[in-house]
């Protein structure tokens, strides 16, 4: 039985769904969430190769209607406005109406954007996450958080639409390419340090799950899931001024940062660079004194134990300090100049500060590049 999950927004809660074989099921798990048995489903062309079949024949075992299946080609470029407004061109002239549902099948790219194409087609839809990546699994399918990128920046254009039900089948992680799988786990590591005991358990089964191990695989989902679901329920719109969903960019300054000096070219996936910004953040927490001084070596211990880059040494590439700083400067969730950073005293003690001294950050990227 497939483990349920509340999301406990106080105007449209949800649920998230754990298990395997849920797209096989997908039709009876929906219809009760659903106000009608109309869906356009929305994937990119490598997920509906190997996982659209199922899908389909679950929704019409249950009755379902599928006015449109729209597939976009892999990977980040699709998340763009070119490719918003074909989706939405697409699910419209199938006759879409306000109670047609756009179903999300694949990682956060398609989660993303089919999610933003619900929430403006005809004023919003109703929406699905069926994510099939472990990245999208445990951390974009659940939130409400979709957009595009734009040339200025990434996640520029966007909308908060929340979805009315997450099917996570850890079930179709076992065709996902073995980079992607360990870059899902630079968010599970991150969840970990933000809960606590959930970090000591991926130190004991992180390799396991990195081997497919599908217990391994779902528990990882189940509590990444119910620890996010936890921060998001109680800061819907990232409104809260201490903590809150900031905690959720733990790693993050730095990783934007990377990923930007990278130009987005697939040197280094999003879980890679989170990967390194988390023990970026834990040498800048031992630094500044927040945290015992062996505490950064454990944490990058564990991220090179399932193959993550733990530091900036272990990229393909070399990266100035200078230009880093330059990026984190010009970070989307910088105010004011200041930069901010979630920073450790131990694992499940995570906090927000913006009281980091520029030279500090700077001293650290130059001994750590
Ligand atoms: P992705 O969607 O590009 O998927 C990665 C690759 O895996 C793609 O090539 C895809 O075709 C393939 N794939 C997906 N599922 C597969 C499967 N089961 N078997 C085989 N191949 C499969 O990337 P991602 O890492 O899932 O998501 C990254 C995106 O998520 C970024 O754009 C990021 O900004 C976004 N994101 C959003 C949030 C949010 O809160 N909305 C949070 C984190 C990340
Ligand atoms: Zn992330």
């Amino acid at each position: 039985r497939p483990a349920r999950l509340p999301v406990a927004l106080s105007a449209n809660p949800y649920e998230v769904v754990v298990g395997t074989g849920l797209l096989a099921r997908a039709g009876g798990l929906l219809s009760p969430h659903l106000p009608s048995r109309r869906v356009a489903v929305v994937s990119d062309a490598s997920v509906a190769a190997l996982h659209l079949p199922t899908l389909r024949a679950g929704l019409e075992e249950g009755g379902f209607d599928i006015r449109a299946e729209v597939t976009v080609p892999p990977g980040e470029g699709s998340k763009r406005m070119g490719m918003l407004e074909e989706v939405l061109e697409q699910v419209l002239a199938a006759g879409a109406d306000r109670s047609t549902t756009v179903i999300a099948l694949g990682g956060g790219v398609v989660g993303d954007l089919a999610g933003f194409a619900a929430a403006v087609a005809l004023r919003g839809l109703p929406f699905v996450q069926i994510p099939t990546t472990l990245l999208a699994q445990v951390d974009s399918s659940v939130g409400g958080k979709t957009g595009v990128n734009l040339r200025t920046g990434k996640n520029l254009a966007g909308a908060f639409h929340q979805p009315r039900i997450v099917l996570a089948d850890t079930g179709t992680l076992a065709t996902l390419p073995a980079r992607e799988l360990r870059a899902g786990w630079g968010e599970v590591a991150k969840h970990g340090l933000l809960q606590g005991p959930l970090w000591e358990w991926c130190e004991a089964c992180g390799p396991a799950a990195m081997a497919g191990d599908p217990e391994a695989l779902r528990h990882a989902v189940l509590e990444s899931c119910r620890l996010k679901a936890g921060v998001v329920a109680a800061d819907e719109f990232e409104t809260a001024k201490d903590g809150g969903r900031a905690l959720l960019n733990l790693g993050h300054t730095f990783a934007h940062a990377l990923e930007a000096e990278c130009g987005y070219d697939g040197t280094l996936l999003h879980g890679e660079a989170v990967a390194v910004g988390l023990g970026l953040a834990a040498a800048l927490s031992a630094r500044l004194g927040h945290c015992a001084q062996e505490w950064p070596g454990r944490v990058m211990e564990h991220l090179a134990a399932v193959g993550l880059p733990a530091r900036i040494g272990d990229l393909p590439r070399s990266f100035s300090a200078e230009a880093l700083i330059g990026r984190m400067r010009k970070d989307k969730k910088v105010r004011d100049g200041t930069m901010r950073f979630v920073l450790l005293r131990g694992a499940g003690e995570a906090f927000t500060t913006a009281e980091v001294p520029p030279e500090a950050v700077e001293a650290l990227l130059r001994d750590e590049g």
